[in-house]
């Protein structure tokens, strides 16, 4: 079986103070042992939070990072920096990275080969936009995002991949938990089929936008849905019934 997976993505939100309140929050509540939790501060906060995380459960990842190891890229942390770091894990090929910063599927694949490179896990987001969805695209979306990867990685044992609908994203609109599950599983079988069944199996796939206490429980029951990444609910006290979610 899949462990079950919650990550808290804070994007550019809050202050040392919020995040030192946030961790106390987290250590003080009573997580189900079966879930693995990863918490990605924005990079300013990082090595604060790691300080303050007290349980073993919980882990820490960066929101984004540059493909080379270092050099003249003003304003970039590289893979190899989050490994020096000691950041186990990173969120690469956000929507709002795609769509915001410009990141192509071959800038997210490269960045995914370069993270895996220095063993760091990855949280891999891919999702279609309103506009794919009403014409139909969202699995052809999908399926291009993560071929664009697979053409640059063959070991998907270090790799989450996050389903994200863009239009879900912190639109309050979540996705049902039918419409979620459909394209989990189509991304199942497109591992299955791409990776091999073995890989498939083993690959945990998550759902995020606009996951709350209120609809976690029902997405979390679904046969494809192996998890979370939380936005907006991960600054919240709700975080802990996020990952809570199958108890
Ligand atoms: P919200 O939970 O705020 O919709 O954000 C989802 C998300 O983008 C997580 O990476």
């Amino acid at each position: 079986a899949r462990t079950f997976f919650v990550g808290g993505n804070w994007k550019m939100n809050g202050s040392i103070q919020t995040s030192k309140d946030l961790v106390a929050n987290l250590n003080k509540a009573q997580l189900d042992p079966n879930t693995e939790v990863v918490i990605a501060p924005p990079a300013l906060h990082l090595l604060l939070v790691k300080d303050l995380v007290e349980s073993s459960q919980v882990k820490i990842s960066a929101q984004n990072a540059y493909h080379k190891a270092s050099g003249a890229f003003t304003g970039e942390i590289s893979v190899s920096q989050l490994k020096d770091a000691q950041v186990p894990w990173v969120i690469i090929g956000h929507s709002e990275r795609r769509t915001l910063f410009g990141e192509a599927d071959s800038n997210v694949a490269e960045k995914t080969k370069a993270a895996l490179a220095e063993s760091l896990s990855v949280i891999l987001c891919v999702g279609e936009t309103l506009e794919e969805r009403e014409k139909n695209e969202t699995v052809s979306v999908v399926v291009r995002q993560l071929d664009a990867v697979a053409a640059e990685v063959n070991d998907w044992s270090k790799i989450v991949v996050a389903y994200e609908p863009v239009w879900a994203i912190g639109t309050g609109k979540v996705a049902t938990a039918e419409q979620a599950q459909e394209v989990h599983a189509a991304i199942r079988k497109w591992a299955t089929e791409k990776l091999g069944s073995q890989v498939a199996e083993a690959l945990r796939i998550i759902y995020g936008g606009s996951v709350a206490a209120k609809n976690c429980k029902e997405l979390a029951g679904q046969p494809d849905i192996d998890g979370f990444l939380v936005g907006g609910a991960s600054l919240k006290p709700e975080f802990v019934d996020i990952i809570n979610a199958r108890l």
